[in-house]
């Protein structure tokens, strides 16, 4: 942990201990051989944000944590192609040459019409979204001609184009799994799922993390952190999703990143979702 200067004491309030149910020696063996990964996931990775993204890898990386889930948005609120982002392409070519993977998040990560879809997915959009819920407000063919021109701005930017799509807000409409299958995309990120379209399957796992949102919207994330943690003590694997509001001072990027070092110190290790599909469960 050399290097590290976060202040822990916030962590035994985050990360509840973990009581292995097997006695003894038999919950040494039980541990050591279930691979237990965390993913850690950048959201909202674009250019105007770059500052705050750099920050953050570097602190992660100064835990030793050098492989993330980088969720790009190709073309923020439509201003920012990242084709033209030269920086920006270069820290994401660095990234996924040292082992991160790149995920498609949205085209703009904004509303661009009117909210789609079933009641309580339209609630979910206004009150957690915000303007961001951009694949709620977009037919069948603009969800099909949103993701590909967002794969082809990577294929122009000279960067590996993502097979994985998380929509912004985790928020997509029913229905739009035909459309992004036909855009190219393989697996789709929730909040707490990963949804392989080809097998048509779906894995659940908790998710731990931060918006960056109102005191009140925080609030209720950081009680769901904690029962998130519970159930990571049941998992082999946990999502802590992030985002660049703050940078790596912002109290919760810090939070988060306490529990981070638990889960190290207690073996876990860092993954991408890429490894997480893969059929070698070695990975
Ligand atoms: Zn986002």
């Amino acid at each position: 942990m050399r290097g590290a200067t976060l202040d822990t004491t916030t962590l035994d309030q985050q990360v509840p201990s973990r009581p292995c149910s097997s006695p003894g020696v038999l919950c040494g063996i039980v541990m050591s051989m279930t691979k237990k990964r965390f993913i850690i996931s950048l959201h909202d990775v674009a250019p105007p944000f770059e500052n705050e993204i750099r920050a953050q890898l570097d602190a992660l990386a100064r835990i030793h944590v050098h492989r993330c889930a980088l969720k790009v948005v190709p073309n923020w609120h439509g201003a920012y192609p990242l084709p033209a982002a030269r920086s920006l392409i270069d820290l994401l070519r660095a990234q996924h040459e040292g082992g991160s993977e790149l995920i498609l998040h949205g085209l703009e990560h904004r509303r661009r019409g009117a909210l789609r879809g079933p009641l309580r997915l339209r609630l979910r959009g206004a009150l957690f979204a915000g303007d961001a819920a951009e694949f709620l407000t977009l037919s069948a063919p603009e969800l099909l001609r949103s993701v590909r021109w967002g794969r082809e701005l990577f294929e122009r930017a000279d960067l590996p184009v993502p097979s994985t799509f998380c929509a912004p807000g985790w928020l997509v409409a029913p229905g739009s799994w035909n459309a992004l299958t036909e855009a190219g995309i393989r697996h789709v990120i929730g909040m707490f799922t990963v949804y392989d379209l080809e097998r048509s399957r779906r894995r659940y796992m908790p998710a731990v993390g931060y918006m960056g949102a109102s005191p009140v919207h925080e609030a209720g994330i950081r009680l769901g952190n904690r029962l998130a943690w519970l159930a990571s003590s049941h998992s082999t694997i946990v999502k802590i999703y992030l985002h660049p509001r703050g940078g790596a001072q912002g109290e919760g990027f810090r939070r988060v990143l306490a529990g981070v070092m638990r889960l190290i110190e207690e073996g876990w290790q860092p993954a991408t979702y890429e490894q997480v599909f893969r059929p070698d469960p070695e990975g």
